[in-house]
């Protein structure tokens, strides 16, 4: 998180008293943001499995982050999550929201929120498939629909043809990656979108660390057997917020799933006291 207001009260009393301004910038850098609290990171997709022991802690949203997430649309939807993670996620005086993983990153949009605005319910109306029954329901952070990373991951995948694959997960630093390689000039061959997200699981092949570009050349030069092994069995893998909201139809008891608009209501909601 950048620029954060100094706080003398969290220091140890005898680093200011010694006055020496390395230890105490050093003490500084140390403490998280004031106001922050630590996530529990159980409650993300990933589980926090994937993350170093090290805990994160997040702040509420800012005015600008309410402001940019009010206005998100389809061109600037990442910029604008990114920057939230950003400013929002503290993991350390090293952490770089970088390493934040993909399939988290809407869950922490959905959870700021929700801490932000003490999990304020949002209406939302919807019909059951399975009744009709039309009426509202109240959203809070609990209706959000996750897929979870519950099984362990292993540390190879071994594929049908005898290659040893080590996984890897898709970070924000891996999106720019992708990005960055769509958008290369170079790279005359067509990348499809499709099969190079598949190759942001390949860290190696074979104890072979293998650049994104080399990763999609081998995921692109599979046969199909093992292709589909592979991609079959990353899908047990995958985790994820779906922007939907899961409830039940108190009419029939059925599951309804209703999408959760990305609206300016939901980020400025109307407060009533
Ligand atoms: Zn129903």
């Amino acid at each position: 998180m950048k620029s954060e207001k100094l706080d003398l009260n969290t220091i140890n009393p005898d680093t200011i008293n010694s006055g020496n301004l390395g230890n105490i910038m050093t003490a500084m850098m140390n403490q998280p943001p004031k106001g922050s609290i630590m996530l529990d990171k159980t409650l993300l997709p990933s589980r926090g499995k994937l993350y170093p022991d090290t805990p994160l802690y997040v702040k509420k949203l800012n005015p600008l982050n309410v402001k940019n997430l009010a206005v998100i649309n389809s061109d600037n939807i990442n910029k604008v999550i990114n920057n939230v993670i950003a400013t929002s996620i503290w993991g350390g005086p090293n952490f770089d929201y970088n390493t934040i993983y993909t399939g988290d990153k809407l869950f922490l949009i959905f959870y700021l929120r929700s801490y932000t605005y003490n999990d304020m319910p949002f209406r939302l109306r919807g019909e059951c498939t399975e009744c009709g029954n039309i009426c509202n329901y109240d959203f809070t952070l609990s209706n959000l629909d996750i897929q979870y990373l519950d099984d362990d991951v292993p540390e190879y995948i071994e594929l049908g043809n005898g290659d040893r694959i080590k996984i890897a997960f898709s970070t924000i630093a891996t999106e720019n990656a992708v990005n960055q390689l769509k958008n290369r000039q170079d790279v005359s061959i067509e990348i499809n979108p499709e099969l190079l997200e598949l190759a942001t699981y390949v860290k190696s092949v074979n104890d072979n660390d293998l650049s994104l570009f080399k990763a999609y050349e081998y995921i692109t030069e599979l046969d199909a057997m093992s292709f589909s092994e592979f991609a079959n069995t990353i899908s047990k893998y995958l985790f994820c917020v779906k922007p939907e909201a899961k409830f039940k139809c108190p009419k029939c008891g059925e599951d309804i799933y209703l999408p959760m608009p990305f609206v300016s209501s939901f980020f400025l909601p109307t407060i009533t006291r």
